[in-house]
């Protein structure tokens, strides 16, 4: 049970990540959370990143590929796993398929949310997240119980600054240049399976999980 999810930002496949991987009891692999763990602890190759951070330089792609290598690496990626805003490029993805071919474990599916830019932009703005628990709130239809405090453990939410409608389209430009050729090249593979993403988080959950059929 190996999996990767594509898709826009917006396209909800964090939520989905996290829903298949309580199913299914296997982690959700995210680059963002592996990286700022290992900037934090100080690790190597935290450190190695860090300089490329500090310059305001993206991360390249050997180091997060050795990040996520050894994240895969751990006990409790031996059952499976979903990759969850990796690989974003073909380079990436190829250098993802020597490792698993060198462990033995090949990607089971790929599975892509697809949505319109109209609905990632309506999506992303608007969004909350909780520092602590990662939960994520919308202020139109998830808004949190009590004004701005997360439903879990009570932690003020934060708002992304970045997130206005200028820096999503060209986050949406970038999906599009980096990303989107990584759908041909899991195509190729008999690997994509193509969700509909544009309706509610239960619905998409559904069509998730016939999408997977017996691969879970
Ligand atoms: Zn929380």
């Amino acid at each position: 049970m190996r999996f990767v999810f594509l898709g826009l930002p917006g396209a909800g496949k964090g939520t989905q990540a996290r829903i298949l991987s309580e199913r299914l009891d296997i982690p959700q692999i995210s680059t963002g959370d592996i990286l700022r763990e290992h900037v934090q602890e100080g690790t190597r190759l935290g450190i190695e990143a860090r300089t490329y951070m500090d310059r305001g330089e993206y991360v390249p792609d050997d180091v997060v590929v050795r990040m996520v290598e050894e994240r895969l690496g751990e006990p409790d990626a031996s059952k499976g796993f979903i990759l969850d805003g990796f690989p974003r490029t073909v380079r990436q993805a190829q250098a993802l398929e020597v490792a698993l071919v060198e462990l033995g474990t090949p990607l089971t599916a790929v599975v892509k949310f697809t949505i319109s830019d109209t609905t990632a932009i309506r999506r992303i703005i608007g969004r909350y997240t909780c520092p602590v628990c990662k939960r994520t709130y919308h202020q139109e239809w998830r808004p949190p119980a009590n004004d701005q405090l997360c439903d879990v453990d009570g932690t003020p939410l934060e708002k992304r600054s970045d997130e206005d409608e200028l820096t999503v389209k060209r986050r949406l430009a970038i999906y599009r240049e980096q990303t989107e050729p990584l759908e041909r090249y899991y195509a190729e593979r008999g690997l994509l399976r193509d969700v509909d993403a544009e309706a509610r988080m239960d619905t998409v959950t559904e069509r998730m999980l016939a999408a997977l059929g017996d691969a879970v």
